[in-house]
């Protein structure tokens, strides 16, 4: 019989501390986490790199044959052999990044990449559109919010914390810019599914929060998990 995996969908806006406590409860599962923005970022970094204009979905689609985006376990992203992990965190990754992220067959080609990590291994997936599109039958989701201030103080202290130099007015303009390109591009937007459980951290720590989701998959799988 083949072995159930089970699969965790964490969505919400820029910078709402997804990661922080998606990770944090993989760790616990004993999941796999699946940052699929990390994907999207190393996408728009070999398109920049290879001097290609990000806004022109003729150029960026060629790099679709070939394109190699591997999450290792220790976090690091590796992008066609090169370890990509810092780079796609800069501000000129950021900034660009959605405009890339609202191209259907660069979606289409990245959803297929995390779907294929989803039938191995039991995941803890974050990103915009895990519950609705990537991951419809999730067996939890959850759509993580916090006030947009919240977010841009959070981003910017880890930014400072990785050596990034930003503003805090630049941070929330970039949040606010991203937020606004990923809701209302026309393919798998950023939005709740219909099934979602909604956790707002604006007031959280991040224990608070991951014990939040942990109680969210508690209640929805029962005595599946002792966590
Ligand atoms: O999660 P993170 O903020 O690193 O994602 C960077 C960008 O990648 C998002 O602003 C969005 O444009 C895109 N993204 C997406 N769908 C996902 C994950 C990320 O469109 N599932």
């Amino acid at each position: 019989m083949e072995e159930k995996h089970f699969q965790i969908a964490i969505d919400g806006p820029a910078a709402a501390g997804k990661s922080t406590i998606a990770k944090r409860v993989a760790a616990k599962l004993g999941f796999t986490y699946v940052d699929t923005g990390a994907m999207y970022r190393a996408f728009t970094n070999a398109v920049i790199k290879r001097g290609l204009d990000p806004k022109s979905e003729a150029q960026a689609v060629t790099l679709i044959p070939g394109m190699d985006i591997d999450l290792l376990e220790d976090g690091r992203v590796i992008c066609n052999g090169e370890d990509v992990t810092k780079v796609i965190r800069e501000p000129l990754i950021s900034g660009n990044v959605s405009y890339i992220a609202a191209m259907k067959p660069i979606r289409l080609a990245l959803v297929d990449m995390q779907r294929a990590i989803a039938k191995k291994h039991s995941v803890v997936m974050d990103g915009r559109d895990i519950g609705t599109y990537v991951l419809p039958d999730a067996d939890v989701k959850i759509f993580q919010t916090a006030s947009v201030d919240t977010r841009a103080i959070r981003r910017y202290e880890e930014n400072l914390s990785k050596g990034i130099k930003t503003s805090l007015e630049d941070v929330k303009n970039d949040l606010r810019m991203r937020d606004y390109i990923d809701s209302h591009r026309d393919f798998a937007p950023l939005r709740p599914a219909s099934d979602s459980i909604m956790i707002d951290t604006s007031y959280l720590s991040i224990d608070q929060a991951v014990e939040a989701v942990l109680r969210s998959i508690r209640k929805k799988l029962g005595g599946n998990f002792q966590c």
